[in-house]
């Protein structure tokens, strides 16, 4: 790679960021291509986020993408933001368009191409159990209601952002039948007996072995369980579900599909997904 006076900047902002796999995933894109970018992390503390993304003006850097703990709070930066980013309230990638700073989240279309293609699974009909409600939930959740969901359980820690995110449902898909659990406990087995699809998108048994709160008991045969944690390839949730005779998919694939609409938002160019994904494999 040579990098020049006209050499593209574009990155990642997130705090810790030592784990990303982007730079590496992008950079085998634009190589690929033969396209004159070249991907960086930056470690942004909280109390930077507002002079990193005006920083990004400044220094002509031509996107980034967004990620743990500024998707939320980077919105207040932005000049203009896509429909999906605004239902969002969260961003993961930016665009420097002009003089404008434009956000956008391509975390639910990452995650449903993923489903779809991975998990040969689409959500139309099905009963749902999402365990977790934070930002990557909210993005799984929203896009699940996009696309016909019959019920969306929600189970969180913090009970007020299961709250949050069933009102949320409510008022962007009526037809979804939304509600939330407590996690742990039998109401929340039951739930997870009869859903089709699991979807754990808390951080439990991200770099661990920790196993969500809830019964292994639950999973079985005919279900397909979807781990949005990558590292390890395979949690214990997938073990265990695995075991139990379900199918199923970590979150590799929609890290790589949420990257090759990023990429593709910031090129114009067709992502090289083949090259992404093997660019990252773990
Ligand atoms: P957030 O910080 O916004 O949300 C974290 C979620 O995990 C919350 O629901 C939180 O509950 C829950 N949680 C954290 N610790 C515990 C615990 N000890 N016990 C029970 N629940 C807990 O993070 P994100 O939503 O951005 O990310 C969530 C996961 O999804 C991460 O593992 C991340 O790596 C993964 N991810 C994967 C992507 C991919 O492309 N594959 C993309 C984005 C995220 P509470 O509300 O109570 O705090």
């Amino acid at each position: 790679m040579k990098i020049t006076s006209h050499t593209k900047v574009v990155g990642i902002l997130g705090y810790p960021i030592n784990h990303t796999l982007s730079p590496q995933m992008h950079n085998a894109a634009f190589a690929h291509l033969g396209l004159d970018y070249v991907y960086s992390s930056f470690e942004v503390k909280p109390e930077n986020l507002r002079g990193a993304v005006r920083g990004l003006r400044a220094l002509n850097i031509a996107g980034v993408n967004v990620t743990v703990p500024h998707k939320e709070r980077a919105l207040e930066y932005l000049d203009e933001l896509s429909e999906n980013a605004k239902k969002l309230g969260a961003v993961n990638t930016i665009k420097l368009e002009g003089e404008k700073l434009c956000g956008y989240n391509t975390d639910s279309e990452g995650f449903i191409t993923s489903l779809e293609k991975e998990g040969n699974t689409d959500p139309e009909g099905k009963k749902i159990l999402l365990l977790g409600a934070g930002g990557a939930a909210k993005a799984v959740a929203v896009s699940l209601a996009n696309q016909g969901a019959r019920k969306i359980s929600i189970a969180n820690r913090t009970k007020e952002r299961a709250n949050a995110l069933v009102t949320m449902l409510k008022h962007i898909a009526p037809q979804v039948e939304a509600n939330c659990l407590p996690l742990g406990g039998d109401e929340l087995n039951k739930c997870a007996t009869e859903a089709q699809l699991i979807i754990n998108a808390t951080s439990v048994g991200l770099k661990s072995d920790a196993m969500p709160p809830i019964d292994a008991n639950a999973l079985h045969a005919g279900q397909l369980v979807y781990d949005l944690i990558y590292s390890p390839a395979k949690t214990r949730l997938l073990a265990e579900a695995e075991a139990k005779g379900a199918k199923i998919l970590n979150g590799l694939g929609m890290l790589v599909y949420q990257g090759a609409l990023t990429f593709e938002i910031w090129t114009g160019k067709k992502a090289p997904v083949r090259v992404m994904r093997e660019a990252i494999m773990i």
